[in-house]
């Protein structure tokens, strides 16, 4: 029978444990070990029946198992003092607190659509999510004042199953917000705090604000699940990337709009600080800037003043390598939310919709495009690679025509994770028995030949392993009962991988360039690979296909396909339903991490760099990060067959360099041993690993360079632009409008060289002028710049280095010399251009306006 209401009757803890409630509910336990013990200790097998999570441990144990508990002093200390240690975490000043910049923000504001911060939230689908959540705690760890903001989504993403023959099954999980990690936002009555936002055809769409605590940093997540909302508007945050594209625009729009007016209600419900930075974790977030604009406009501040200072204060982190990856929507639906939700008239509909219009060649009119929204309301935006800061620069380029690709201004940041998450308790253990006093926790100095002996490491690495191999055996089984297997078939899954075996993982995205069966590309030798009499090699693959990708789901099928022989079964498993509870086990556990997307196709890719913090060595294409960060002492280069146009051919090639490098330098090294049975040179690679890349592939690394590269000059730039009611901002507003009137009358008129003769040496010095009309500019408003270096057959630069010129001598009206001396230092051939840019100090770079007039135009 269906009941009508339901309710969460919650525990009443006895006082003397009180504080478990708040030790369960700030997400910190998740990667503090210490708190996990104190929980698991209550009682370890509720512990393990309500996997691992405390909440629903709290909510399990029985009155008089917690009157015991209370009863026990020894228990008692233990709460009090985790609760001690926790309030010590989240009070006392860290390494934020420790910096001196002057312009430090008081509190960044940080939007995802997803966010993967614990097993017990599942509001992630994959990579961008689990990012976010490594994320927001490094900068906990780092107190970074961070304020987390996105959507609490009442499926998260589906669950993976497997049909008898292989196809992907989606399941979707309901979850009850009061079973989550999370409280409701009340305001001062103690009602539900809600946003709302105007809808076309006069509908309003309410959303309630729950907040996640993870360590110092706060998540704001907003449902639309709520009682006053009509059924569409209560849909809205059904699940994570589904629906109809107008389905996702409304997502879109609450997640940035509403998650702004979130912010506002929590300041003033909880007296924290207003954002002084907003850094939006791809473009889903975008129209956080609209919704800020309106606010600015609100309060008097015009339009053009209000957008240079939002532009100024936001950050933009781009993910995609592709275009087909970024988000674009129907500019007429757009139209009509945007005319919804701004009921006062605020904002001019055609300026909003200029911000995502693809007015490059090739763009689409019809099309609004949030990447370059997110491009156009930031002033400061990065890829997040090395490689990809380069593709999203070549990719965005025909946004800035007149500029060469490597003057776009997109910088790149390359991705961390978060080392308490992700490495083993077994490494973090021994780690911790070796340190030195002086060593630093994130360090890998413990990792040295005299602290850890080569058997003791082999022993961890291996102790790792056969977790692995135990927790893939339990998960094929029930995968295998899942798919109708009889309990009598399943003998051999006792069996199945072995502890001593060559691991090799790869589990992501089944997209199509990811490429999951490259593996499978002969199949005769893959097989001959793994069942190699001496040298074998063990396979673990997991990975989910979206639910509307027929091609990656084939993939999985073909996959499982091959897998489910009974010739190799034992050597390669498929494990349903990757996450971030899979992820635990998995990382540590492979001795190699195999990574073959298409190349420049993987942005950064985290899951290896998981993997080398726990000592595993790489094996990939060189793309992402280990395109930067690739060392013989890591692992191995797949090489890629760039050239190589037909895309089968490509993959017949890869695929053979994949197979040569197994046969022939990873699996020798793997099992070239020692008298005691120990891999010394394989052991020499670990050891590098941990030491030297274990520290660069932290997200305190990459949440420190958001500090000192975007945070930090965002809100300088800000507050310069801010102060003194905003006249920063209408000035420079004003000084661009009229700079874009002018420029068309901007030309280099002339140019001339002298001071080499026929025949330059390096040394000589060339002088360089430029006749230049600037219309109606003065010359502090722009500056006349002589891009020099070598050049290539086509007479282009092939890299230059800029050089501005100064005046020298005022012709007639509107017409200036400019000039400038060059010393010669590279000998081969030389050449160079002249050209104006628009010049102001609180212009993020050359290129901000797009202007640009160049000699010879
Ligand atoms: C780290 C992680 C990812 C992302 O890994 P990639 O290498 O970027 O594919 C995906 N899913 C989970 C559960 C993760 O922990």
């Amino acid at each position: 029978m269906r009941a009508i209401r339901r309710f969460t009757v919650r525990t009443v803890l006895p006082e003397p444990l009180a504080e478990l409630d708040v030790l369960a509910r700030n997400l910190r336990w998740s990667w503090h070990a210490g708190t996990r013990d104190l929980f698991a200790g209550l009682d370890p097998q509720v512990w393990e029946q309500v996997g691992q999570d405390p909440v629903a441990l709290l909510g399990a144990l029985s009155r008089a198992r917690l009157a015991e508990l209370a009863a026990d002093d020894d228990v008692v200390a233990k709460v009090r003092a985790a609760s001690a240690d926790l309030a010590a975490y989240r009070e006392r000043p860290r390494w934020y607190q420790r910096q001196t910049g002057e312009h430090l923000p008081d509190a960044v504001a940080y939007f995802s659509p997803e966010f993967g911060v614990a097993p017990t939230l599942p509001q992630y689908s994959g990579g961008l999510g689990v990012l976010a959540g490594d994320h927001l705690k490094s900068a906990s760890d780092l107190g970074v004042p961070l304020v987390g903001v996105g959507l609490l989504y009442r499926s998260g993403y589906f669950r993976q199953g497997l049909t008898r023959d292989g196809w992907q099954v989606e399941h979707l999980p309901v979850h009850d917000p009061d079973g989550l990690p999370v409280a409701l936002l009340r305001d001062r009555t103690g009602e539900p705090a809600a946003v709302t936002l105007g809808m076309p055809g006069g509908r309003t769409l309410r959303a309630h604000v729950w907040v996640a605590q993870v360590g110092r940093v706060p998540l704001l997540l907003l449902d639309s699940d709520v009682p006053g909302n009509d059924d569409e508007a209560r849909s809205v945050t059904d699940r994570l990337y589904a629906g109809s594209s107008e389905h996702r625009l409304q997502q879109e729009l609450l997640l940035g709009v509403g998650g702004v007016r979130a912010l506002r209600l929590w300041s003033r419900l909880t007296d924290a600080q207003d954002p002084a930075v907003f850094h939006t974790n791809e473009g889903h977030a975008g129209f956080l800037g609209v919704e800020r604009v309106r606010e600015l406009v609100e309060e008097g501040v015009d339009a053009d003043a209000a957008l240079e200072l939002v532009r100024t204060t936001t950050v933009f982190t781009t993910h995609t390598p592709v275009p087909a990856g970024i988000d674009r929507f129907d500019r007429a639906i757009v139209a009509s939310y945007v005319e919804a939700l701004d009921e006062k008239d605020h904002l001019d509909t055609d300026r909003v919709l200029a911000l995502g219009a693809e007015e490059h060649a090739g763009g689409d009119p019809l099309v609004f495009n949030m990447a370059l929204m997110g491009l156009r309301l930031s002033g400061r935006a990065n890829g997040v690679s090395r490689l990809h800061g380069k593709v999203s620069r070549e990719m965005f380029g025909p946004l800035w025509p007149g500029f060469d690709p490597v003057e776009v201004p997109i910088g790149s940041i390359t991705n961390g994770v978060h080392a308490p998450t992700w490495v083993a308790r077994e490494v973090t253990d021994l780690a911790t028995r070796r340190m030195k006093p002086h060593d630093s926790a994130t360090g890998a100095g413990w990792v040295r030949r005299d602290l850890v002996d080569d058997v003791e490491l082999w022993e961890l690495r291996t102790g790792l392993r056969t977790r692995l191999v135990q927790d893939a055996r339990r998960r094929v089984r029930a995968s295998w009962q899942a798919r109708g297997a009889a309990e009598s078939e399943l003998g051999w899954v006792d069996d199945a991988l072995s502890p001593d075996v060559l691991t090799i993982g790869f589990a992501r995205r089944a997209a199509t360039y990811k490429r999951l069966t490259l593996m499978l590309a002969d199949p005769e030798r893959f097989r001959a690979l793994l069942l190699h009499p001496e040298r074998p090699v063990q396979v673990v693959v997991a990975g989910k296909a979206h639910p509307d990708d027929d091609g990656g789901k084939r993939l999985i099928a073909d996959l499982v396909a091959f897998a489910d022989a009974h010739d190799v079964r034992h050597r390669i498993v498929f494990l349903p339903d990757y996450d971030m509870r899979m992820a635990a086990t998995l990382y540590p556990g492979c001795d190699v991490w195999l990574n073959t997307p298409v190349r420049t196709r993987e942005a950064c890719g985290t899951s290896g760099m998981k993997v080398a913090l726990n000592g595993g060595l790489h094996l990939s294409v060189r793309d992402g990060w280990w395109d930067e960060w690739h060392d013989v002492r890591h692992g191995w280069v797949i090489p890629t067959a760039d050239g190589v146009d037909d895309p089968a051919e490509r993959d017949r090639v890869e695929a053979a360099a994949l197979y040569d490098l197994l046969e022939h330098q990873v699996a020798p090294t793997f099992y070239d041993r020692d008298e005691r049975g120990v891999p010394v040179p394989w052991l020499a690679m670990v050891r590098h690993t941990l030491a030297t890349l274990g520290p660069k592939v932290q997200a305190t690394r990459m949440v420190a360079d958001y500090v000192a590269h975007m945070y930090e000059p965002a809100a300088r730039a800000g507050a310069t632009l801010a102060g003194d009611d905003a006249s920063g901002a209408r000035e420079l507003a004003a000084w661009k409008s009229r700079v874009r009137a002018a420029w068309s009358d901007v030309r280099v008129d002339h140019v001339d060289s002298s001071g080499v003769g026929d025949a330059p040496q390096v040394g000589d010095t060339l002088a360089v002028h430029a006749w230049v009309s600037l219309g109606g500019l003065r010359p502090q408003d722009v500056e006349v710049q002589v891009l020099h270096g070598t050049v290539d057959d086509d007479e282009q630069l092939a890299d230059h280095t800029v050089r501005a010129l100064t005046v020298t001598e005022e012709l007639e009206a509107g017409r200036w010399v400019f000039g400038t001396q060059i010393e010669l230092t590279g000998t081969g051939h030389f050449g160079y251009t002249v050209r104006v840019v628009p010049r102001h100090e609180a212009l993020t770079s050359a290129t901000d306006l797009g202007l640009v007039a160049t000699a010879g135009d």
